[in-house]
């Protein structure tokens, strides 16, 4: 996808704050350090524009970035980061699932997965949760550059299994680093814009 306009619009903290002009929603959900931020740059071809290692105690914060003024890519507070205190662990549970159940223009959540390691309790959470609310998703395993090539499928298989994910899933190799699996993703997306 040619990217002609792409902007940072608001770090929304209460749902008054979410844009109301109804253009479809792509939400980002991972722990922290996955690799969110890399992967919206590589899809905007931005280096910048969505901040890396974002802050980590920011739990209700969702950031919206507005792509073509036909799309919204919406980053959740990345999740799992130890020094994140109870109440607000609770408070981000509480965010996210009012968002998930009511948000009308959410068309898809994209769940990032570092293709590395096995995703954790907080990622089976969110599968969980995406399913109950029949939300559409797409597992995104990220940062592939990191493993060979020969291991990426094994790796998806045990990532599969851990989320217990339906064996119909959709999975996008991606790698921010060389922009693997970008032009996939974006057909993806807008695939599901026309449903
Ligand atoms: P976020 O906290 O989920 O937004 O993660 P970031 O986008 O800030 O990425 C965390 C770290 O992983 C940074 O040092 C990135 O450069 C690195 N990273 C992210 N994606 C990739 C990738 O696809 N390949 C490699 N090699 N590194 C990546």
């Amino acid at each position: 996808m040619k990217i002609t306009e792409a902007e940072f619009i608001i770090s929304a903290v209460r749902p008054e704050q979410y844009p109301e002009d109804a253009l479809p929603e792509f939400a980002l959900a991972g722990r922290s350090n996955v690799g969110k931020s890399s992967l919206i740059n590589r899809m905007i071809q931005r280096k910048n524009l969505a901040r890396t290692s974002s802050q980590p105690g920011k739990t209700q914060q969702l950031n919206y970035y507005r792509v073509n003024q036909k799309l919204y890519f919406v980053d959740f507070p990345g999740y799992g980061y130890a020094k994140v205190s109870k109440v607000q662990r609770e408070q981000f549970g509480q965010m996210i699932e009012t968002f998930l159940g009511d948000r009308e223009p959410l068309k898809m959540v994209l769940l990032i997965i570092d293709i590395r390691h096995a995703p954790s309790k907080d990622d089976c959470l969110m599968y969980k949760w995406l399913r109950h609310y029949n939300i559409p998703l797409t597992i995104v395993t990220t940062k592939a550059d990191k493993i060979p090539k020969s291991q990426w499928q094994k790796h998806i298989k045990m990532i599969k299994e851990t989320l217990e994910a339906d064996p119909h899933d959709r999975v996008v190799l991606f790698s921010s680093e060389t922009g693997l699996g970008r032009d996939e993703l974006w057909e993806v997306l807008l695939s599901q814009m026309e449903e």
